[in-house]
């Protein structure tokens, strides 16, 4: 089958010349998504086109057109047949006009663009965007790309973007209730908000900054657990956030690092077994509460075991397929 992955192309903070590519250099949620999506479709024999991430490198079966915008992805369906166009981009790449079969993978929060033959990432995301019916499929994680160990190391990790709805601060309370350190990563593009937590916990917090490569999966696999505190507030998506998907869940737990969460969105539905869901805000939490929380944490081998049962790349990879089969028979689904 031949398909064509529309990825949402921004600039790479820092360098306006370059695009954050697939997988991307530091942080990139939905990047590690096609990216990891793309590992299993090339072991399932498809042959791919990535649209919108310039300078990702392309491999055996993989090619990385230059196309950033809705005209260049036009021209080049016009000239490039494909089976199926998979848009992770919310519509942002997609042509005005008809394409060949398309389905998309929702990434945010709220309701999508295109709501016809649309993939949820979680069932609270699917609820949120008014359907009922539409497919639920998980995040993958591929265990190739992620370090596994069991000697985990005696601090805490929050790593994402050090924004309000993402709960850096929440994670900096409950690190402060354990008497644990707080290691922060991720791009903080609202600056206040980043002092504001360093001013409040600076014995506990050291902020990292955007990390990629090695040191990515080392602060992933040696942490005691990741802190996912991610908030109902407004932000510059419009919406109440509701946590759609949370990579970071998968990827954690496939190193075996458990995980602590609130529950907000889909965080109920897929921490449970790799983890523990706190069932207030972190916000004012007791030491004596942070320290049951971390004790009752399951081993880095059940959590890695979990992980490859629900989200492993090859099994995310079928449920895909499949849908994409859907989609060719004719099925139309909202
Ligand atoms: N990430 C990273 N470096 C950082 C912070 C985050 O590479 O310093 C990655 C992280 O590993 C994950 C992604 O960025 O793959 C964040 O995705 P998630 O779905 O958790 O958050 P969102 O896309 O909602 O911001």
């Amino acid at each position: 089958m031949k398909i064509a992955l529309l990825n949402p192309p921004f600039r790479l903070p820092g360098d306006s010349s370059r695009w954050i590519t697939v997988p991307p250099q530091r942080y990139g949620g939905i990047q590690w998504v096609v990216a990891t999506l793309i590992d299993g479709l090339l072991a399932a024999g498809c042959e791919l086109a990535l649209l919108g991430a310039p300078g990702s490198p392309a491999r055996s079966g993989l090619t990385v057109p230059d196309v950033v915008d809705a005209t260049d992805t036009e021209l080049w369906l016009a000239n490039n047949r494909v089976d199926v166009v998979h848009d992770h981009t919310n519509g942002d790449l997609r042509p005005a006009r008809t394409t060949p079969p398309t389905i998309s993978t929702f990434h945010l929060t709220g309701t999508p663009q295109y709501r016809t033959n649309c993939v949820y990432v979680s069932e609270a995301q699917r609820t949120g965007a008014g359907s009922a019916t539409a497919p639920v499929i998980r995040l993958p994680v591929n265990p190739e790309r992620h370090l596994y160990t069991d000697q985990k190391q005696d601090f805490l990790l929050f790593l994402g973007r050090v924004s309000r709805h993402k709960g850096a601060k929440e994670a900096a309370a409950f690190a402060a209730a354990a008497g644990l350190p707080l290691r922060v990563a991720g791009p903080s593009w609202e600056p206040e908000y980043l002092t504001e937590i360093t001013t409040q916990y600076p014995g506990t917090v050291e902020y990292l900054g955007d990390v990629g490569g090695r040191t990515r999966l080392e602060l992933i696999s040696g942490a005691r657990a990741i802190l996912v505190m991610s908030q109902p507030v407004r932000g510059s998506f419009g919406d109440v956030w509701s946590e759609p998907g949370a990579t970071v869940v998968s990827e954690a737990a496939v190193s075996g690092t458990p995980v602590i969460s609130t529950a907000n969105g889909c965080l109920p539905e897929i921490v449970p077994d790799v983890g523990l869901v706190l069932p207030d805000s972190a916000d004012g939490i007791t030491a004596e509460a942070a320290e049951k929380a971390l004790a009752a944490l399951p081993q880095p081998d059940e959590v890695r075991a979990a992980a490859l049962q629900r989200w492993g790349h090859h099994r995310v990879t079928r449920e895909y397929l499949a849908v994409y089969e859907r989609l060719l028979r004719g099925d139309v689904w909202l």
